[in-house]
């Protein structure tokens, strides 16, 4: 497949597209990572398109794998499920990776364990135990392990998902332990409550940038894969990518707005 976060082959294939199909945006979005990467000095290689696909049909989904997208994210397990027959086969082949980046409520595990291939939005021990003891049971341990995130509430704003800054390290460490579970991360939504002026933006994004640089140099077992930083959204998807990001989520740039749910 070719790589299409090129700058080089992204323009000309921007002007092709038509404007309004899903493939057009995705070489605008591509235009935009490629351009922010620059910008800080990075290749366009170093940051990973998710698209977010939530309330989008299973034929949208397949209308963005076909202009070349290898990792999804869901953020309703009905969703996921719903969809995972038509995207099975790309699963099956291993070139298509299945994210879940929304809250995962314990009583939902299995289906998620059944249909992602990894979780974005690990934020308790709790959670984290009840998914490793199931990955065990499964026999889904070493290389088959799940790939999963921890979550920062970067602002530790009350009303969110997410482990507050603080906690997060230790956390970090408590999960890249236990087996069946490969810690490739941290995850956060951003500043949405609190100061949401771009400096209040960026600065979230550097904080969760320090806590995967201090997980890392911990040294602590299992934490060496935990290099990925999952931040940045269509609204300020060049902000993370200038804080470090190595995978921004982008939903309605693809998509169009959502309808209001
Ligand atoms: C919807 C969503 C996105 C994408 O947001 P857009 O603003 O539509 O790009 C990213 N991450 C999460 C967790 C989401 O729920």
């Amino acid at each position: 497949m070719p790589d299409q976060t090129q700058p080089d082959q992204v323009q000309p294939n921007a002007a092709q597209q038509s404007p309004g199909s899903v493939a057009g945006r995705l070489a605008v979005v591509r235009g935009r990572i490629a351009a922010a990467a620059d910008a800080a000095g990075r290749g366009p290689d170093e940051v990973r398109l998710l698209v977010a696909t939530k309330t989008q049909t299973a034929d949208a989904v397949l209308e963005a794998l076909a202009a070349g997208v290898d990792l999804i994210g869901e953020n309703r397990v009905q969703e996921l499920v719903a969809k995972a027959p038509a995207v099975a086969d790309r699963v099956a082949d291993g070139t298509l990776a299945v994210h879940m980046i929304g809250h995962l409520q314990r009583n939902k595990i299995n289906q998620v364990l059944a249909t992602a291939t990894g979780l974005e939005t690990l934020d308790s021990l709790d959670l984290a135990r009840a998914i490793s003891d199931r990955c065990v049971r499964d026999d889904r341990t070493g290389s088959q392990a799940l790939d999963v995130m921890v979550q920062v509430n970067v602002t530790g704003e009350e009303s969110k998902s997410g482990v507050g800054p603080d906690a997060a390290a230790e956390l970090a460490a408590a999960v890249a332990a236990l087996p069946g579970l490969r810690l490739t991360g941290f995850m956060t939504i951003g500043a949405r409550l609190a100061d949401t002026s771009e400096r209040g933006v960026r600065a979230g994004f550097a904080r969760l940038r320090a806590v995967r640089d201090e997980v890392l140099a911990s040294g602590a077992p299992g934490t060496g894969t935990a290099t990925e930083l999952s931040m940045g959204m269509t609204g300020d998807l060049e902000l993370a990518i200038a804080e470090g990001a190595t995978i921004v989520r982008v939903g309605t740039a693809v998509f169009g707005p959502r309808a209001a749910p």
